[in-house]
């Protein structure tokens, strides 16, 4: 039983004083409110749910600060795309479980406490499978087990090169699959999980371009109630491409040709009309942005304030992990509405701060996308949460949603603890086997580099 206590805590029916969280093994057991710490308390200031990342690949954290320079022609997402195919290219299973766990450790440190990891390296460097077909996807949970992180496990399914089912291209032979060999993969992705705490396994068509309508149906049947990502409209060429090969655009043309609902994130949103993004509203689908990424790729602005008025619901993702931070996430989420929009505070809303709204969107469609149902300081729910100290900057006098807008917009460095499954994983910002996870992740990196 270990018990914490916090000056303030932001609880599922709002702030709360003096509260302490008791767990036992990795639940909440006990919120009590306005209560004193007792001597044996671990005390804190302020006490929060822990993020959700709902969707991060893991190996591009490798790629952060090698894709900064323009090339010959116009730089843009595709050029990109190609140097993350030659990154890609190289890695070996023990390099990918140590990038990834860098990324997952450097998660938790920003207040992530669980990721979907949508996972689509999975052959060996000539495109065969390996023995176990699943190898990159025990990687991935070696990394989640040793990190602490809780995972949401998304293996991709990828076979085509473009839309109508185009021939994939060589450089893509790592991604690509049959319908009987990704499941195969499948059944291998959650044996591997099964060993893991509160690990949940989905599904992922990668897109509208690497899929068949024939092969998404399969795919949609494959585990009914389980979650169901996929990317679905990051670029203009992707919506041009979906135009020339079905005459609509692709959300429009998911919501026509499958049974969008609660299970499924629909990732890059980006490109939607003001049609399309009430009617996905209406499905009770989750919208994954990652907005960091989105701009670092030039991909463009999400149509929010449509989506928003129709109650849309949203969650936030690391997506390619150039930096990873989850008040940097949110922060760009509302710098890129207030630019468009020329106007302040677009997200604030029912009397809640910018922060405040932004950090309950992210929370409840979070938990949605990533199958874990709630998340929140809540008996019964995994004791997942994090502790800020608004102290060091200067922030000591700020209450309630002020807190959150001080951290997302003022100062990314007020995490100090984060606890996954009832462990603390992190102190003093610093995650506990940090040294150990640098140090074999530089190795690696010259490694892939030379
Ligand atoms: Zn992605």
């Amino acid at each position: 039983m270990t018990s914490i206590h916090g000056r303030s805590a932001l609880l599922p029916e709002g702030w709360a004083r003096d509260v302490r969280v008791t767990f036992t093994g990795r639940t909440i057991a006990e919120v009590n409110t306005n209560v004193p710490p007792s001597p044996h308390d671990e005390r804190h200031q302020v006490l929060l749910p822990g993020v959700l990342n709902l969707h991060s690949h893991a190996f591009q954290r490798g790629m952060a600060g090698l894709s900064e320079r323009r090339g010959v022609c116009v730089d843009n997402f595709w050029t990109w795309r190609d140097v993350m195919y030659r990154f890609a290219l190289t890695l070996t299973p023990d390099q990918m479980q140590s990038v990834a766990a860098l990324a997952y450790c450097e998660m938790l440190e920003a207040g992530f406490t669980r990721v979907g990891e949508f996972h689509y390296l999975h052959h060996d460097r000539d495109g065969r499978p390996y023995a176990d077909r699943a190898e990159m996807a025990a990687r991935i949970c070696a990394a989640s087990a040793e990190t602490g992180i809780a995972l949401t496990l998304l293996p991709v399914f990828y076979a085509h090169g473009g839309f109508g089912g185009l021939p994939p291209r060589d450089a893509q032979r790592r991604f690509i699959n049959t319908i009987d060999g990704f499941v195969q993969l499948l059944e291998g992705a959650e044996r591997h999980a099964r060993h893991l705490d509160a690990a949940v396994v989905g599904v992922a068509p990668h897109s509208l371009r690497a899929v068949t309508p024939e092969q998404l149906q399969d795919l949609c049947s494959l585990r009914s109630g389980t979650p169901l990502h996929l990317h679905i409209a990051e670029q203009t060429a992707e919506v041009d491409d979906c135009l020339a090969w079905s005459g609509q655009r692709p959300v429009a043309w998911l919501l026509d040709h499958a049974n969008v609902d609660a299970h499924w994130c629909l990732v890059h949103a980006t490109h939607m009309t003001s049609d399309e993004a009430a009617r996905l509203a209406s499905r009770s689908a989750v919208v994954g942005l990652c907005p960091v990424t989105e701009a670092n790729l030039g991909d463009g602005v999400f149509n929010a304030v449509p989506y928003g008025a129709a109650r849309g619901r949203f969650g936030i993702g690391t997506d390619s992990n150039i930096r990873i931070d989850a008040a940097g996430e949110f922060t760009q989420l509302e710098y890129a509405q207030r630019l468009a929009q020329r106007a302040r505070n677009v997200h604030a809303d029912d009397g809640l701060s910018t922060g405040r709204a932004i950090f309950n969107g992210a929370l409840d469609g979070g938990a949605q996308a990533l199958g874990v149902g709630v998340s929140a300081l809540r008996v019964g729910c995994d004791a997942d949460l994090i502790s800020l100290d608004p102290g060091p900057a200067g922030f000591a006098s700020l209450d309630g949603d002020q807190i959150l807008d001080a951290w997302i917009f003022a100062a990314r460095n007020m995490i100090d603890g984060v606890w996954t499954a009832g462990r603390k994983r992190v102190s003093g910002g610093l995650h506990h086997d940090r040294d150990r996870i640098a140090q074999r992740y530089g190795q690696v990196l010259s490694e892939v580099l030379a």
